[in-house]
């Protein structure tokens, strides 16, 4: 696509602004609007109407580049009452669980959406149970931020303890982010169709110890538990090396697939 048939930055759009220590800044532009930083200032004015990829200048001759936020961005700013699951974990999250669109997506808890706002992204249609009214809304909020008000179609948070039976049912996938997931096997071996895939997000090697008991005593097969690592590289110049630096935890992910029992 060339140049001119991009949309440029409109008024009421949300942009990332870059600065050179890749510092990022959620931004919605407003006409008359300025954004402020410890490198100066930049109008919106300046911003509004120019394409992505934009670089501006503050008066003392900084530089921001302008970037339309990816997913990454959005689960990285976004506010949040529960912690996040991390984009690291996200992209394995999509595919082990095998998410495709028009899916329904049984998940507990919703928290801060980030996970939510993934599975919906891709078409998915999600069912969401959670205990805490306030975490709820702001998922809510969090997804329609970055996916549009067409989202929340697609999105039905329920005020439900997913340790209790089930309301619903004919689920495809099941994705689980909650202190004790084997308490809810139980009822996703009625919830979820067979052949279904139940994936769980667990911090701790002793949840993932008793997820992994309980799912060897039901019906369920190809059960594997996995952990992601990233690790960023420095490149400068002949220095081509791992970053000294890395986050070396955040969770293991279970899966499995629901069988005959
Ligand atoms: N995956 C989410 C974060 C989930 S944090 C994200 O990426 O944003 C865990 C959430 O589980 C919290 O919101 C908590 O309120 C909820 N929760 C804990 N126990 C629960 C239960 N029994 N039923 C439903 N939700 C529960």
């Amino acid at each position: 696509m060339s140049a001119d048939h991009q949309p440029e930055f409109a008024s009421e759009e949300r942009i990332v602004l870059i600065d050179s220590k890749q510092r990022r800044y959620l931004v919605t532009l407003e006409v008359g609007g300025e954004f402020h930083s410890h490198a100066g200032v930049i109008s919106h004015d300046q911003i509004i109407g120019s394409l992505e990829g934009s670089q501006y200048r503050t008066a003392s001759n900084a530089r921001f580049l302008g970037l339309r936020p990816t997913l990454n961005d959005h689960v990285l700013k976004m506010p949040r009452g529960a912690q996040v699951i991390y984009p690291k974990d996200l992209g394995p999250i999509l595919v082990l669980a095998d998410i495709a669109p028009n899916q329904q997506v049984f998940e507990s808890g919703v928290g801060s959406g980030a996970l939510s706002t993934a599975l919906l992204r891709t078409g998915a249609r999600v069912t969401g149970y959670e205990i805490r009214e306030d975490f709820a809304q702001n998922a809510k909020s969090n997804v329609e931020e970055f996916l549009g008000s067409e989202a929340l179609e697609r999105y039905n948070v329920k005020m439900r303890d997913a340790y209790e039976p089930h309301d619903d049912e004919g689920f495809d996938r099941a994705v689980l982010d909650l202190p004790e997931p084997w308490q809810v096997v139980p009822h996703l071996e009625s919830s979820l169709r067979r052949g279904g895939i139940l994936v769980a997000y667990n911090p701790s090697v002793i949840q993932v110890q008793n997820l992994r008991r309980r799912l060897s005593d039901g019906p369920w097969a190809m059960i594997e538990t996995v952990e992601v690592l990233n690790r960023t590289w420095h490149v400068e110049g002949n220095s081509v090396r791992p970053d000294h630096r890395m986050v070396a935890h955040t969770g293991f992910l279970t899966h499995a697939r629901l069988i005959e029992s």
